[in-house]
């Protein structure tokens, strides 16, 4: 890989030259590549060895009704029936009067990991005793955030092995995310353990546990609008019961369970520019909090209701990181029409729960394939070669087939062609 020597130096156009030089790419795919590209090369300044802009399609959930408001919620995925389930679950929900949302704190945890340290007791104390000069210390690191009304708030010390240990600070990070914000503060404080403490610090970076920054969203539906086809409100909602319970005693199922949720919530995060792999981290992590992995979300009945929960760790900005830099970005914040990051963090718990119960509905009652495979037939159909002005007629062969793939999707192309 000779010529990829200081690729990351080179300009974009001799990027792609390498590509073609090498013969990874044609004449062609370079053209396709430079055509994803805006003239300011916002990309460029982003990431490293950067080629192309990669785009994923994006769409708009209806019917969220979250405290009383009303909001249209952008949404960026390429897994067809995301966005319709979402729109779905939120109908549903807001026949029954919304979602409604809480949110105790936002504040973000970091990291000093401390090796072969003397004594935990002595070290514990220690960091009690100077709590208030090792916040001061943090907050010095980034005044700004003190302007803000935000900063360090606390400091602890936790054992993890032997010779291992975990100082957590917590810092209120205002409207950012602050990952680097707070890893700009651990820094600050790691040196000062380092230099007046003398304990050997191995590493110090922000926690994606973000277990003080949960956002939770509830709804209570009566049974009475639950009724589908041959099925009562009543069935409908106990066996919603049943499939969060299954999610609730066995990881396989917990595991899907939370990837339909995740589903939504990405797509929203994706969408405001926030760093979707921080809360999927999260998110995974807070599922297993009592040592087992479980569902995110729960569904219970009483008093004639079927009753959704959802708590999940939520550390979304509204600034900072590429969300001040995404044109897109800002027009889907003011899609949403968000006043600050912890009103995301509502929208977003709510849209796992509205995807939640979307997917629960069909998968206890018609099934998932039954929608899924409508809108995956035209995906297989475009895979397929189908052209736009071919499409309906590819689909209306595709929809007479029992069977829906790539080979009918082909089959039902040459159809039309014929
Ligand atoms: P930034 O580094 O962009 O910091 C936030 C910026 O927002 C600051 O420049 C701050 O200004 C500005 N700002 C303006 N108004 C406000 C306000 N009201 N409240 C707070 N800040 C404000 O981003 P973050 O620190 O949020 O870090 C997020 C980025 O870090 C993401 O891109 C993420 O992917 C990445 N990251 C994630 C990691 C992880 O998850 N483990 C690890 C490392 C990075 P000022 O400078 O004046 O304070």
């Amino acid at each position: 890989m000779k010529g990829f020597e200081k690729f990351y130096r080179r300009k974009l156009q001799e990027r792609w030259d390498i590509l073609q030089d090498e013969g990874i790419l044609t004449k062609d795919d370079i053209k396709c590549l430079r055509n994803t590209v805006s003239s300011s090369e916002l990309g460029n300044s982003m990431i490293e060895n950067f080629i192309a802009d990669y785009s994923i399609p994006e769409g708009v959930s209806f019917h969220y009704l979250i405290d009383g408001q009303e909001y249209l919620v952008p949404m960026v995925t390429e897994e067809p029936s995301v966005i319709a389930a979402s729109s779905h679950g939120a109908s549903i929900v807001k026949k029954a009067g919304g979602f409604k949302t809480k949110i105790k704190q936002r504040l973000m945890l970091g990291q000093i990991i401390v090796e072969n340290f003397k004594s935990f007791e002595k070290l514990n104390e220690g960091i009690e005793n100077e709590q208030q000069s090792l916040l001061r210390i943090a907050n010095k690191a980034h005044y700004s955030l003190i302007k803000r009304g935000g900063g360090a708030r606390w400091i602890r010390c936790r054992p993890l092995a032997d010779d291992l240990l975990s100082i957590d600070l917590a810092v209120d990070v205002r409207e950012a995310m602050g990952a680097n914000m707070l890893n700009t503060m651990l820094e600050a404080v790691a040196d000062h353990i380092r230099a007046v403490f003398d304990e050997n610090v191995l590493m110090s970076i922000l926690s994606n546990y973000a277990t003080e920054c949960l956002a939770i969203a509830e709804c209570s539906i009566p049974l009475s609008v639950l009724g589908k086809e041959s099925f009562t409100g009543e069935e409908i909602g106990r066996r919603i019961v049943q499939a969060s319970r299954v999610a609730q005693v066995d990881p396989y199922r917990a595991a899907t369970h939370n990837k339909g949720i995740m589903n939504g919530v990405d797509a929203v995060a994706l969408a405001t520019g926030n760093d979707w792999r921080a809360i999927e981290s999260g998110a995974h992590a807070f599922a297993a909090r009592d040592g087992q992995y479980r569902g995110l979300s729960q569904w219970t009945i009483s008093d004639e209701q079927l009753k959704g929960r959802i708590e999940l760790p939520l550390p979304v900005g509204s600034v900072g990181g590429s969300i001040g830099i995404l044109p897109l970005v800002k027009i889907n914040q003011r899609i949403l029409k968000i006043k600050n990051a912890e009103e995301l963090e509502k929208v977003i718990a709510c849209v796992g729960l509205g995807q939640n119960l979307a997917a629960l509905y069909a998968l206890i009652s018609e099934g998932i394939q039954k929608g899924h495979m409508r809108l995956q037939s035209k995906t297989l159909a475009i895979a397929a070669g189908a052209k736009p002005d071919e499409l309906q007629q590819v689909l209306a062969v595709m929809n007479k087939t029992k069977e829906k793939n790539s080979a009918t999707a082909k089959a039902a192309i040459d159809k039309i062609r014929r």
